[in-house]
């Protein structure tokens, strides 16, 4: 009888990301990771999707993001809480696994949160790519926290924006992103308001941290033409935007059924009409119509796009033999005798160790095979 592969899982730490991501370039890694995105949205319905399940307390939210196609099943653990920084924690950190449908095998385990901050980048090229007017220069960008650096780099490797305006309610929070960017060719420009980085600004994306019902847009500030790019309004009671800013504007969304619970979308009626992004990548809607439109996408997040994300980085790690086999799962010689890894005499009978690269061979083997 032939063996059965050992189920051993790829394991990426967030070192290995951090190294993965320095090796391949990060405008390759957020071009790469945008296609991996806009090819998945394109296959929107081979996906089994439901809105991610929240877990939520005083200071913030534990939520998993579940998706499966017929091959691979995925899901993220990620939290938001916005007060964490000040204990010397990201307000976001997240890991996630790509497992096996046919068998329930998990292939790959791996750090989410660098990850996250580059797939939400990502995810906001994409929509902006199909909703933004063409030729768009000037980038504000509010909130200038941990995902903000790779908002700026994605506007510019995959939009073409030359001039990013900051603001933030914490000036040294703008001053780590000038110095973070500083080699770019991108110009900085630090400004003293919200409505001063605004002025002016073709693509307006929010990236701020507050559990409260900001008003970070109000109508005023919105000018005909504008890309809006809601990022941070991404839980009940946690916007970003007053709600007669996405009444002036075409809004497009990731998943209806969880930007309605969780996007700046939450204080509108739910028969506000909303357009679902995939459907625009498609050629299904229209997105952007004529150049004074305003386009509004109520990003939250969703589980399709760290799927896109965790496929990535699994397949651009093989690449470059980054990472590790990890033993999550028992190895058995009889996998119905779970009982011998405890059992007290006899010492438990484990399968021979295969190599690395035999237990790669044997999983994909399998894979093919199912
Ligand atoms: P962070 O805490 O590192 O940074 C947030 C920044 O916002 C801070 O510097 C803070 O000073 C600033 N801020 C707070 N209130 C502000 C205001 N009124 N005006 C201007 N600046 C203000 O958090 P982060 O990791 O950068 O995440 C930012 C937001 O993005 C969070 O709300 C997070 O939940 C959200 N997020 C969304 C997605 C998505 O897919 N939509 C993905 C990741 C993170």
């Amino acid at each position: 009888m032939k063996p059965t592969p050992l189920a051993q899982t790829q394991f990426l730490s967030a070192q290995d990301v951090a190294t993965l991501v320095t090796r391949v370039g990060a405008a390759a890694t957020l071009s790469r990771m945008a296609d991996y995105i806009r090819e998945d949205f394109l296959r929107w319905q081979d996906f089994d999707k439901c809105a991610r399940v929240a877990s939520h307390s005083a200071g913030g939210v534990i939520e998993l993001m579940p998706i499966s196609d017929a091959k691979t099943y995925a899901f993220k653990y990620v939290n938001g809480h916005p007060k964490n920084t000040q204990v010397g924690l990201p307000t976001v950190m997240a890991f996630g696994v790509l497992a096996d449908v046919a068998t329930g095998v998990p292939e790959l385990l791996s750090e989410l949160t660098l990850t996250t901050a580059l797939r939400t980048a990502a995810m906001s090229a994409v929509a902006a790519r199909a909703l933004a007017r063409p030729n768009s220069k000037i980038l504000a960008l509010i909130g200038n926290g941990a995902q903000s650096e790779f908002q700026a780099l994605a506007f510019h490797h995959l939009l073409g924006i030359e001039e990013v305006r900051l603001f933030d309610t914490d000036p040294a929070a703008t001053e780590k992103l000038l110095s973070n960017l500083a080699h770019t060719a991108l110009r900085l420009i630090p400004c003293n308001s919200v409505a001063q980085a605004v002025r002016g600004a073709d693509i307006v994306t929010t990236v701020t941290a507050d559990k409260t019902n900001a008003t970070i847009l109000t109508p005023d500030l919105i000018e005909p033409g504008m890309h809006i790019n809601g990022v941070g309004g991404d839980c009940p009671g946690k916007t970003e935007l007053h709600a007669d800013v996405l009444r002036g504007a075409s809004v497009f969304v990731e998943y209806e059924p969880q930007t309605r619970i969780e996007g700046d979308l939450q204080h509108l009626p739910a028969d506000f009409a909303v357009t679902e992004l995939w459907q625009v990548l498609r050629g299904q809607a229209t997105g952007r119509t004529h150049d004074a439109q305003v386009t509004l996408f109520d990003s939250v997040g969703f589980a399709l796009e760290d799927y896109s994300a965790l496929r990535f980085m699994r397949d651009a790690a093989q690449e470059l033999g980054i990472g590790q086999l990890v033993s999550l799962i028992p190895e058995l010689a009889n996998p119905k005798d779970l009982f011998c890894l405890i059992r007290p005499s006899a010492k438990p009978v484990l399968r021979s160790a295969h190599t690395a690269a035999q237990a790669l061979a044997d999983l994909q083997e399998l894979a093919l095979a199912a």
